[in-house]
């Protein structure tokens, strides 16, 4: 039920306006619509956010075989549709959350909603070495899922040491002839399950203790060596290598938010379990929020918990 700018079909004023199309937001719509609620969802790109991203999931209840993170979202999607939850292809701007009616803007107009969930996620944190902008599709990326397989049977490497990092190289252990795992500790953050399945492919090499400090293009200006640091030696070593893949941490998508809700210091909205913010009629939802634990079953829930506490909201 995507619709592409049709504000005819759009009602004026809505109950929701759901800011964010990945887990959060798709169930906070799916809760919504399930009240009774009008809701409207709006997604800059293609829905599912980072689960799409997602080769394989272990962790969310009901899939004992796992699940492939896009066929998940897929189904989210589906589900929230099938329910009337609409969703617009725009991206939100700006905002003003202390109106009334609260007002979104997009490049194709202003919206207005009695309610708004912002749940826009993060995205993938850049190392900040020289050349990194411009060796981005050229060999450095922040998505093994996405771009994997342009490095078939090639020598890749991943740096960091979460969940992502550890995902992402097994995941290019398949795929690639060698994977390196550069991190800057002398051991992983990722959870225990990982480690001992990374340490048994006998193509992914650990590099510990290091930093990337160089990023090295041929003559046709892809990436072709990686120079890292040992942290504790100084010394340098290049890695032959014609794919980076950057897994690093996550940075919160709210910098068009600047000023309308009150944001820590890493810009992640301040909001507590319930999904309250700093601004009434306005709930934060999934990894955007303040949170100890962001994962996909977190922000369904936090989806869920924010469209009732918006319903209740309403029925005062
Ligand atoms: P993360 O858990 O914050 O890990 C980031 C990693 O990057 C850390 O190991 C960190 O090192 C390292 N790092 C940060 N800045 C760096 C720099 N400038 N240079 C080199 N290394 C640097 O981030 P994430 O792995 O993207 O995960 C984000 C969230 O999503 C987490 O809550 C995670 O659990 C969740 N997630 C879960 C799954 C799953 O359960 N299957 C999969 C993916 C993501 P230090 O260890 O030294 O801090």
């Amino acid at each position: 039920m995507t619709e592409s700018h049709d504000k005819a079909t759009a009602p004026d004023v809505v109950d929701m306006a759901i800011i964010g199309a990945g887990p959060a937001g798709l169930t906070a719509g799916l809760y919504a619509a399930r009240a009774g609620l009008s809701a409207v969802v709006f997604e800059r790109l293609s829905p599912g956010g980072q689960l799409a991203q997602t080769d394989q999931l272990e962790n969310y209840p009901g899939f004992p075989e796992g699940t492939e993170g896009f066929q998940l979202a897929y189904a989210m999607k589906q589900q929230a549709d099938n329910f009337g939850v609409k969703t617009l292809s725009e991206e939100v701007t700006a905002v003003d959350l202390t109106a009334t009616p609260k007002a979104l803007t997009t490049p194709f107009g202003t919206h207005y909603a009695r309610t708004v969930v912002v749940a826009t996620g993060a995205r993938p944190r850049k190392l900040g070495v020289a050349n990194e902008e411009e060796l981005t599709g050229r060999g450095v990326s922040y998505c093994a899922t996405c771009d994997g397989n342009f490095f078939r049977g090639k020598t890749v490497a991943v740096v960091g040491g979460g969940n992502t990092a550890v995902a992402d190289a097994l995941y290019l252990a398949r795929v690639c002839e060698k994977v390196y795992l550069v991190h800057r500790r002398d051991q992983l953050r990722a959870t225990a399950v990982y480690h001992q399945r990374l340490a048994d492919l006998p193509n992914v090499e650990f590099v510990w203790n290091s930093t990337v400090s160089a990023l090295e293009a041929n003559e046709a200006g892809a990436l072709a060596r990686v120079v890292v640091r040992d942290k504790n030696s100084g010394e340098e070593r290049s890695l032959d290598v014609s794919g980076l893949f950057v897994a690093v941490g996550t940075l919160p998508n709210t910098e068009f938010l600047q000023g309308a809700l009150k944001l820590d210091q890493t810009g992640y909205i301040v909001a507590d379990e319930t999904g309250a913010t700093s601004v009434e009629g306005v709930w934060a939802a999934g990894d955007v929020r303040t949170k100890q634990l962001r994962q996909v079953v977190t922000a369904v829930s936090d989806g869920a918990v924010c469209a009732e506490q918006a319903a209740e909201h309403l029925s005062l």
